[in-house]
């Protein structure tokens, strides 16, 4: 289905769709079904949620008439959709997309999950170290970064493949699926062949040939905002990696460009309003990373409730246990204790969200 509707989105034409009601029975599904087929030659590609059933249209959408399509039994509604994101909008499929990984669920209505490990992968006794104290505060999956990108070529630049080898050993033994950066295209398939979750950096939000390739290998693969990228921006670029047929795409707020003097206090600024403005627009699950966002621990704990109180899907945060001796991002790692409490408070924020669903 996915590739016919990339197939038809190439070639220009446009998206549209009908939405059924609840209770529509299958004739009325195959009544307008026949009927769109017939009267305006479109595409149709059926999508059945757990509640409805929505109908992707793709063709000429010049020749359509809504009006007469909402009045057809069984139909909810019917519209174009005119976003530059539309394979991956919540108007063309309205169901939360849960993303599972070696048991961990990502998206929709469960519970946040909680990315943690330090920035960069310094040694094996360092992420082993780190494994078991981030899984004792009860983290879900193990980060860490191998090919880190850096502004100076002096700084530390990761172990490469043999810190890969140490994160993934370290998430088998202590029971975490794994994420690491893919910095360069180079690198897919030595990144994709270690960890379960790809990493594209905020650094190549913007980089579309690295984008597909990392989606071509089949794994869910988290996407960071670029700090100046609109979120239109954003979607249009995580729509690149749906295009290739792979749907497991977490989204990730790391911060934007703070403005004027907003930048003598925080490394960026958190954008929060992301979170319930993405959540609108797309059925992918969307998690913020208070770390890179804020750069300061002090702000771990309370970005990380504004962020879940926001209705993210799951926190990244980095952690170590000793932060004033780590190769990267010293200022900004929190230690093991400190993440419990904030999965301890988080869950509790999330429970009482759950209350006023
Ligand atoms: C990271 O998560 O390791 C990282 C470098 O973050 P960002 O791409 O958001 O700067
Ligand atoms: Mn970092």
């Amino acid at each position: 289905m996915w590739l016919r509707i990339i197939l038809f989105v190439c070639s220009g034409a446009l998206a549209m769709a009908i939405v059924m009601k609840p209770g529509a029975s299958e004739e009325d599904i195959e009544r307008v079904i026949k009927f769109v087929k017939e009267r305006y030659g479109l595409r149709v590609d059926v999508s059945r949620g757990e509640f409805q059933t929505i109908l992707g249209l793709i063709g000429d959408e010049d020749k359509v008439d809504f009006d007469r399509l909402s009045l057809l039994p069984g139909v909810e509604k019917a519209y174009r959709i005119t976003s530059p994101y539309r394979l991956v909008a919540r108007s063309f499929f309205p169901e939360d997309r849960v993303i599972e990984v070696k048991g961990v669920k990502i998206g929709g209505k469960n519970r946040p999950v909680f990315i943690a490990g330090p920035c960069a992968i310094e040694s094996r006794e360092q992420i082993f170290r780190i494994a078991k104290e981030v899984s004792e505060a009860g983290a879900d999956i193990l980060r860490g970064g191998a090919f880190k990108p850096r502004t100076s070529v002096h700084s530390f630049q990761g172990l490469g493949e043999e810190g890969l080898e140490f994160l993934a050993k370290a998430g088998e033994e202590y029971g975490m699926p794994t994420i690491s950066e893919v910095r360069s295209e180079k690198h897919v398939e030595i990144v994709a062949k270690y960890v379960d979750i790809l990493q594209i950096g905020a650094r190549n939000m913007y980089n579309q040939d690295l984008i597909e390739e990392a989606a071509k290998q089949k794994k869910p693969l988290l996407i960071k905002r670029n700090f100046g990228a609109s979120i239109e921006e954003f979607l249009s670029f995580s729509e690149r990696a749906v295009a290739q047929g792979n749907k497991d795409i977490i989204l990730c707020e790391r911060g934007i460009i703070p403005i004027g003097r907003g930048r003598q206090f925080t490394r960026y600024s958190l954008d929060l309003s992301a979170v319930p403005v993405i959540k609108k627009e797309t059925y992918l699950p969307i998690v913020v990373d208070p770390s890179h966002g804020t750069g300061r621990r002090d702000l771990i704990y309370p970005m990380s409730k504004a962020a879940i109180a926001a209705g993210a899907h799951g926190l990244m945060i980095e952690v170590h246990y000793n932060p004033n001796e780590a190769l990267s991002d010293g200022p900004q790692m929190i230690l093991p204790s400190d993440l419990k409490k904030i999965i301890d408070v988080c869950k509790k924020i999330y429970l009482l969200n759950s209350m006023e669903d």
